[in-house]
């Protein structure tokens, strides 16, 4: 099993960003023009991602996210499900995905394996949708969101990212969305990535402010545990299907309970989403004279050690940090 001295951290969870390409441009995530866009012979194979997580499955590794960049947007990524889910110690395979091409794949993943689905939106409102995403349709997220609820990928998951005097007057519109749907909505504090097109300091609204809007709205709300839902903390009132919860990755750390790393789409762990610290996995994968599913032990194991106890303070930019779309949020 492999464990994180600090505070003991159990991790058995690990994400995988599969491509750093993306058919949208969310203003918070990636910038309009001049995109680093890795080289495909840097993007790892599907083969070499499945020698990363069966060697992370011998150490106890049994959930897998994947995410991106748009998942959705590499070809292939059905059979990949398929595979991932055919490694023995794998029992919950996940996606967090825009939605845009959802209505097509939401069966075919299903079928392959897939559990479950967490899917962004950051608004109700078509026009609204065209801004934050530079390009996209809310008709074909709202189509996704139908197709995943009837293949089966529940309990769905709705990731939005609160950013002040943009979507902070929807709180309430879309928390009445969500439960009306059964479905379980997380808003996330916006965090200060490299590249976004926001001035962090103008557009930040901390989880206080997010809790004090839902409870003046929903005064009966009481904590709830939503399983697969790590770092959020969530509330449910009596009876509903649906829930409300706070990712507050910026205002109060979560650290202690972090049972997760990351693989990046070029092949390096990330033992902290907030930290540039990475362990490279190219050598152990694409060096022929290794024992490579030794090496990948080791090296996930490095990962895990050096995984820090808290992270930096994380109200101000990393200049040097990687994009969201190329560690996968
Ligand atoms: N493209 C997929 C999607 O949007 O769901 C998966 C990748 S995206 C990088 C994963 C998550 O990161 C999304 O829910 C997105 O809203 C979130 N994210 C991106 N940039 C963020 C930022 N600056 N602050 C907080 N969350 C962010
Ligand atoms: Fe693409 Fe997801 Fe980033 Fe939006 S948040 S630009 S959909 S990777």
């Amino acid at each position: 099993m492999l464990m994180n001295d600090s505070y003991d951290r159990k991790i058995d969870y690990l994400r995988i960003s599969i491509t750093d390409r993306c058919n949208l441009r969310c203003l918070y995530c990636m910038p309009a023009e001049g995109i680093q866009r890795m080289k495909h012979s840097e993007i790892l194979r599907y083969e070499e991602i499945e020698a990363v997580v069966r060697a992370a499955a011998d150490l106890g590794v049994s959930k897998i996210r994947l995410t991106g960049g748009e998942p959705l947007v590499r070809p292939g990524v059905v059979d990949l499900v398929r595979i991932l889910k055919s490694v023995p110690g794998i029992d919950n395979i996940s996606l967090t995905t825009n939605a845009i091409l959802l209505e097509q794949f939401a069966q075919p993943l299903a079928d392959a394996g897939l559990d479950r689905v967490n899917i962004s939106i950051d608004t109700l409102d078509a026009e609204n949708f065209k801004t934050i995403t530079r390009l996209g349709d809310i008709e074909k997220v709202f189509a996704g969101i139908t197709a995943a609820a009837d293949a089966g990928l529940t309990p769905i998951k709705i990731n939005t990212v609160v950013i002040r005097g943009f979507n902070d007057h929807e709180i309430i519109d879309l928390s009445d969305w969500a439960l009306q749907r059964g479905l379980n909505l997380r808003f996330i504090e916006f965090m200060p990535v490299n590249d976004s097109s926001f001035t962090f300091d103008e557009k930040f609204i901390s989880s206080d402010d997010i809790r004090e809007k839902i409870f003046e709205h929903y005064p009966d709300m009481e904590p709830c545990k939503i399983s697969g839902s790590g770092p959020a903390v969530n509330w449910r009132r009596n009876g509903d299907a649906g829930s409300l919860g706070i990712i507050e990755a910026v205002s109060h750390s979560f650290c202690s309970s972090c049972n997760r790393i990351r693989l990046t789409a070029d092949g390096k762990l990330k033992p902290c989403l907030f930290s540039n610290e990475e362990v490279d996995l190219i050598p152990a994968l694409r060096d022929g004279d290794l024992d490579r599913h030794e090496q990948l032990e080791k090296l996930i194991a490095e990962a895990v050690v050096r995984k820090p106890a808290s992270h930096r303070d994380f109200t101000r930019v990393n200049s040097e940090s990687r994009c969201m779309n190329e560690i996968g949020g």
